[in-house]
């Protein structure tokens, strides 16, 4: 998954469901949605040596220590986002370096002569991830993601835009 949809996702439900909480702990860690993607540069590692619960832990106790019990959460919240939104196949290695295999979620519902129905979990060996991986930085879904916070954004302050453009 794209950086993009790994940083909109999760920082729009924070700012929509924890609307209270200070913007210093949501601005300030929103980088932490992607570093567990930096293994990507490790050739061989990518969807284990990071994509783990303990890499979550982790960052998540320096994070305590080098902040609050609040940052500390905060933390959790978008590490563990970013495992979660990577839980499509060929998934996470969630329990490495204890148990070296990736864990995933297939949920379809399609429709072609009929309704199709798939829901199951899988996993895979990190011996079986591809090695050929390719690492998309942007797509398709990113840019019309984009295009729908514009829509909301000129909804929002279009008016300001105008007078802006007016003066
Ligand atoms: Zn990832």
């Amino acid at each position: 998954m794209e950086p993009i949809v790994h940083i909109l996702i999760p920082l729009v439900f924070l700012l929509a469901i924890f609307y209270k909480l200070d913007k210093k702990y949501v601005f300030y860690l929103l980088p932490l949605t992607f570093i567990i993607d930096l293994d990507t540069y490790i050739p061989g590692t990518h969807r284990y040596l990071f994509h783990n619960l303990l890499f979550v832990i982790l960052i998540s106790t320096i994070v305590y220590f080098a902040w609050d019990k609040r940052a500390y959460f905060v933390s959790l919240f978008y590490l563990g986002s970013h495992l979660i939104l990577d839980f499509a196949e060929p998934g996470v290695a969630l329990l490495y370096p204890l148990v070296q295999k990736t864990y995933y979620l297939v949920a379809e519902i399609t429709y072609y002569s009929g309704w199709d129905l798939n829901l199951w979990f899988g996993s895979m060996s990190i011996t079986e991830l591809p090695t050929d991986y390719v690492a998309y930085y942007f797509t398709t879904y990113a840019a019309l993601f984009l295009i729908l916070l514009g829509v909301l954004l000129v909804a929002k302050y279009g008016k300001d835009l105008k007078k802006f453009f007016k003066d």
